[in-house]
């Protein structure tokens, strides 16, 4: 049996009953199988080329395979495929960062927790977190969109003077274990961390980039990879007594042609008050 765990707009994240420990991302974004198919393979090398080595060690393991279809394969992906014009559907096998038999909770649009057996998993998406001197765009972002009851902001997290009491907000409402929230206040400050990696990589990108105009049509090879890594997801697992695992996952290609969208949301974000501002003391060095 085919399982859909994951609904992104271009991506379903499947489970197959017989195979616990590996998840299968399939595009969904065309009407053609075949073209669904080329899309997660355009997706692999993406991932592989120019995004991994952004983020080194962090990327997730990742294999293209070919799921020959189903029964319950086509049920799954009925309403989004029409044109059965391929054999199989090309996935993209992730490991399942999720152990068998956890408790999901979700704690808001940006923010899942995962407990197990003694584990704790926590999956986030940090969003913007390259600031270049300006406003904070998450919660600028978030006033804009009315999501006003955020008590945190990841790009906040950065701070370690502020780390401890973003991550005690995080997980208010969760019954986790005392010394993750410890663990992981001393892991996320670290420059090793992969919230640390993961601004570095933006900044590193963003210090070239051309602003946005309202005139472009298409958007360069630079300005799709920072918005991919300005949307990825996180997660960081835990156990007492051993370092964290993290990784990076949603590395996907996105459309140049989205830059008319992107150009329009920075001018009203560029427009919106109140801005938000935060004080930020600055990373840690390298050896810390
Ligand atoms: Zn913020």
């Amino acid at each position: 049996m085919v399982h859909i765990v994951g609904k992104g707009g271009a991506n379903y994240v499947l489970a197959l009953d017989n195979d616990k420990d590996f998840l299968y991302r399939v595009c969904i974004r065309g009407r053609s199988l075949r073209e669904n198919n080329l899309s997660t393979v355009n997706n692999y090398h993406y991932a592989l080329e120019v995004v991994k080595p952004h983020l080194e060690q962090f990327m997730c393991g990742m294999v293209l395979v070919e799921v020959p279809l189903s029964d319950s394969l086509l049920q799954a992906l009925n309403g989004k495929v029409e044109l059965w014009d391929a054999p199989a559907v090309t996935c993209l096998k992730i490991p399942n960062m999720v152990p068998a038999g956890s408790i999901s909770y979700t704690v808001d649009h940006f923010t899942k927790v995962h407990i197990g057996d003694g584990t704790v998993v926590w999956e986030f998406k940090p969003k913007w977190l390259s600031g270049n001197g300006k406003y904070c765009r998450n919660c600028t972002l978030n006033l804009l969109r009315g999501r006003t009851s955020l008590s945190y902001c990841y790009a906040q997290l950065l701070d370690p003077t502020q780390a401890g009491p973003i991550l005690d907000s995080v997980f208010a409402e969760i019954d986790v274990p005392q010394p993750f929230i410890e663990d992981m206040e001393a892991y996320i400050t670290k420059p090793c961390s992969v919230l640390q990696r993961l601004r570095a990589a933006q900044e590193q990108v963003d210090v070239g980039l051309e602003p946005l105009g309202q005139s472009d049509t298409s958007a360069s090879p630079d300005q799709c990879l920072s918005m991919t890594l300005k949307d990825v997801t996180c997660f960081v697992s835990w156990r007492k007594d051993a370092p964290p695992v993290a990784v990076v996952v949603d590395l996907d290609m996105k459309p140049a042609s989205k830059c008319t969208y992107w150009a329009a949301l920075q001018q009203k974000l560029d427009s919106f008050r109140p801005q938000v501002h935060h004080i930020t003391a600055p990373p840690p060095r390298p050896g810390n």
